[in-house]
């Protein structure tokens, strides 16, 4: 024999060695008909180099799997997993070593998710959504320090709605909370009693300047608006932000019917008033509520007459107080 023979073939990148020995007929029979052709015999008798007709790219596959079974081309394989990753809105970067069904993507967010190829397919296919957990541990974290809370992790008794809270702003019990209660705040504290709905309560008003020449007004309701404006709207330290005004409320529940009739007048009256989240949400841990500057007057006015009229219902309720006092202390005589 006159012509060499190169005794490796790179297969992906790796020099694989041939093994001499016979290329039977049958074994490129099997071979064209599942698609590829059969090149060379790699690394020991149990290896066939193989072309994928498709791509054109080589691979090593087991004889066995060959004569026995599909053989995959796992050039092809990528290519796909890639675009399905793309339809995904995900990157694909590797598989995961240790479980076959798994591979590594990069969100659009920039973090990584480990997830099944299965249910890459079903994001695909707009089924379902990536979900990344980093960033849902974010929003689930900020809500709670929304509410004077601090997520703790997920539920030791494994119920999906629930999570593990600290009562950090108040006596400090870490106990489970579903997380949709925490999310709008309609759960008591259950060591330090803390009730939102028959606490007093507050509407406000704050200045924010999101920019030295723009700010916005944002109108909510709260038991402690000095806190909601020191310590828990801000996502910049040194934000400019003041109270304006802020009106007793006599509980939270009626705070929270007033304040969401506010928000619907204000969405009727002026229905251009309300800013975009894009404008303020990398500044503030709020989702909405937040009005242009010239809603700031008009909001300002409706509190006043709302501060009247809470204050008359106050001494109504003391009136009627006293007045039933009056009348049991007759019954008694
Ligand atoms: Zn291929
Ligand atoms: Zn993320
Ligand atoms: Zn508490």
């Amino acid at each position: 024999m006159s012509q060499p023979i190169p005794n490796t073939l790179p297969i992906g990148g790796t020099p694989q060695p041939i093994h001499p020995g016979a290329l039977h007929a049958h074994w490129k029979k099997m071979a064209r008909k599942k698609g590829f052709e059969l090149i060379a015999r790699v690394t020991d008798r149990y290896h066939l180099a193989l072309r994928c007709k498709c791509c054109g790219e080589l691979s090593s596959t087991k004889l066995f799997v060959l004569m026995n079974a599909r053989p995959l081309c796992p050039h092809c394989l990528a290519r796909r997993r890639q675009s399905r990753a793309r339809r995904a809105h995900l990157r694909f970067l590797r598989r995961d070593p240790s479980d076959t069904r798994y591979g590594v993507y990069k969100a659009p967010c920039g973090h990584e998710l480990r997830r099944q190829f299965g249910f890459v397919e079903r994001i695909a296919r707009g089924e379902v959504s990536h979900r990344c957990e980093t960033c849902q541990h974010a929003r689930e974290q900020e809500e709670a320090i929304a509410r004077g809370w601090q997520l703790i992790g997920p539920d030791p008794e494994g119920n999906h709605n629930y999570r593990l809270y600290r009562h950090k702003e108040g006596c400090g019990i870490v106990t489970r909370i579903a997380r949709v209660n925490m999310k709008t705040g309609r759960f008591d504290c259950p060591q330090c009693g803390e009730c939102w709905s028959a606490e007093p309560s507050a509407i406000y008003l704050m200045r924010i300047t999101l920019a030295p020449d723009k700010h916005v007004v944002k109108l909510g309701f709260s038991r402690d608006p000095e806190s909601r404006l020191l310590h828990q709207l801000h996502r910049v330290p040194d934000l400019p932000r003041q109270l304006i005004k802020s009106v007793p409320i006599r509980s939270g529940r009626q705070a929270q019917r007033l304040e969401k009739k506010l928000h619907a007048w204000l969405a009727t009256r002026f229905p251009e008033g309300r800013v975009p989240p894009e404008e303020f949400a990398h500044l503030l841990k709020v989702k909405s509520e937040i009005y242009r500057p010239e809603l700031e007057q008009p909001i300002s006015q409706k509190l006043d007459r709302l501060m009247r009229k809470e204050r008359r219902a106050a001494s109504r309720s003391r009136t009627k107080h006293r007045a039933r006092q009056v009348r049991l202390r007759k019954v008694r005589r």
